[in-house]
C-alpha cells in the first residue's frame, strides 16, 4: 500500500478552527454548519446512478460497481498524499501543499506524465473515512490547502470525506486541480465548497483535442468550466505571507509545434475570464507514454516555442504570470 494513514478521525484533541489564512473561514465549512453540506452530497451522488457526473456522460451505474471512461466504481481510488512542493509558489508556500493524487482520469492523453497513475489504475481504494485521515494527516504536517489532484470522476467520495474531516476539524481551502473537462452541473455542487480552482486549459482545437485526449468538444467545455469556476471564486487571492487564499489559477502547458494552441487559450483567458487571471504557462513538456507514437509530439518543447507562449501571454495582457520552479524551467 503506497499511502499511509496518519491522520485521526475520533479522538483528535485539535480544536474546532475554522479559519485559515487571514482569519477568512473556509467556504466548506460554512456550509457545513449551515447544514447544507449533505444536500450537496446526496447531489452529488446521484449523478453515479447513471453516471453524469464528468462531460463524458457515459450512464453507467457506479454504485453497482459499473465502470466508464474512468475506469472508477463507487470508491475513490489514491495513489499517493502528502505535501508537495514543486506546484505553483501560492499553493506551495512555507509548509507544502497538501496533495492527494486520485487514480485513474476522465481523460486519455496520450502524453500524460503520470500515466501509471491516471491511466494504468495505480493505487488503492479508500473508504471516506480513509480519505478524512489523509486530509486531517496534511492539515496537521502544516499544509496550507488540501491539493485534490484529478478529482472530477470522484467528486462525490470526496465530499462525503470532507463531511467526515470538518466533523474532526479540517479547515484547509481546498484546491480543485483538473484537467478542466468538468460539467457545469457538478461544478454547481461545489460551489460554496471549493476555494481554489485550478484547472488545465489544453487544447482550443477539436481535432487536436480528439486527437490526443480522445474528447472532441474539450475546447468548448473547457471554456463554460472556467467561466463558472471564475463565476465561484473570483480572481485568485494571495494572502500577505504570499499563500493563496481563493480564486482561480489556470495551468496551461504548451506543447511543441503549436499544438495547444496558446494564442486562443490566453485570448480566452484576456477576454473572457479577467486580465487579472493568475496563470501558469508551463514550459516542462516532454515526451512521455505514447507521445513516441506521435510525430509532432516526440520532441520536447523548444526554448523559442515557450518564448513565443509567454510573448503570446504578454500580448493577450495577461500580467499574473507564474515564475515557473528553477528545476522546472530548462531553458
Ligand atoms: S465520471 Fe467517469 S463514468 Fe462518470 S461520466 Fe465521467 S468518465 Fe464516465
Amino acid at each position: 500500500m503506497k499511502w499511509k494513514k496518519e491522520g485521526q478521525i475520533k479522538g483528535d484533541p485539535r480544536p474546532p478552527l475554522p479559519l485559515s489564512g487571514e482569519g477568512r473561514v473556509a467556504a466548506y465549512v460554512e456550509l457545513f454548519h449551515r447544514g447544507k453540506l449533505k444536500e450537496r452530497i446526496e447531489a452529488a451522488k446521484s449523478l453515479l446512478q447513471s453516471c453524469h457526473l464528468c462531460p463524458r456522460h457515459c450512464g453507467v451505474n457506479r454504485l453497482e460497481g459499473e465502470v466508464g471512461k474512468c475506469h472508477t466504481a463507487s470508491k475513490a481510488i489514491v495513489s499517493s498524499y502528502g505535501p508537495h512542493f514543486g506546484e505553483e509558489a501560492p499553493l506551495v508556500g512555507r509548509c507544502g501543499s497538501g496533495t492527494i493524487f486520485f487514480t485513474n482520469c476522465n481523460l486519455r492523453c496520450l502524453f500524460c506524465q503520470n500515466y501509471s497513475i491516471s491511466q494504468l489504475g495505480e493505487g488503492e481504494n479508500v473508504s471516506k473515512e480513509d480519505l478524512a485521515s489523509m486530509m486531517l494527516s496534511l492539515q496537521a504536517q502544516g499544509c496550507h490547502n488540501i491539493n485534490l489532484v484529478s478529482p472530477t470522476h470522484v467528486v462525490p467520495q470526496i465530499l462525503e470525506a470532507l463531511e467526515v474531516a470538518v466533523e474532526s476539524g479540517l479547515h484547509l481551502p481546498l484546491v480543485y486541480n483538473s484537467g478542466g473537462y468538468d460539467s457545469v452541473e457538478t461544478l454547481n455542487i461545489l460551489d460554496s465548497i471549493v476555494d481554489i480552482y485550478m484547472p488545465d486549459m489544453k487544447y482550443s482545437d477539436e481535432k487536436i483535442a480528439e486527437e490526443l485526449s480522445g474528447i472532441k468538444n474539450y475546447p468548448q467545455v473547457n471554456k463554460a468550466a472556467v467561466k463558472e469556476m471564475h463565476r465561484q471564486v473570483g480572481d485568485l487571492k494571495i494572502d500577505g505571507a504570499g499563500v493563496a487564499q481563493r480564486g482561480l489559477l489556470v495551468r496551461h502547458l504548451v506543447l511543441p509545434n503549436g499544438l495547444a494552441g496558446t494564442k486562443e487559450v490566453v485570448n480566452f483567458i484576456s477576454k473572457q475570464i479577467s486580465l487579472n487571471t493568475y496563470s501558469n504557462i508551463m514550459a516542462q513538456y516532454h515526451p512521455c507514454y505514447k507521445a513516441y507514437e506521435i510525430p509532432s509530439l516526440a520532441r520536447p518543447l523548444s526554448t523559442a516555442e515557450f518564448q513565443e507562449a509567454v510573448k503570446l501571454a504578454h500580448q493577450a495582457g495577461l500580467f499574473r504570470l507564474n515564475k515557473a520552479h528553477p528545476l522546472v524551467l530548462r531553458f
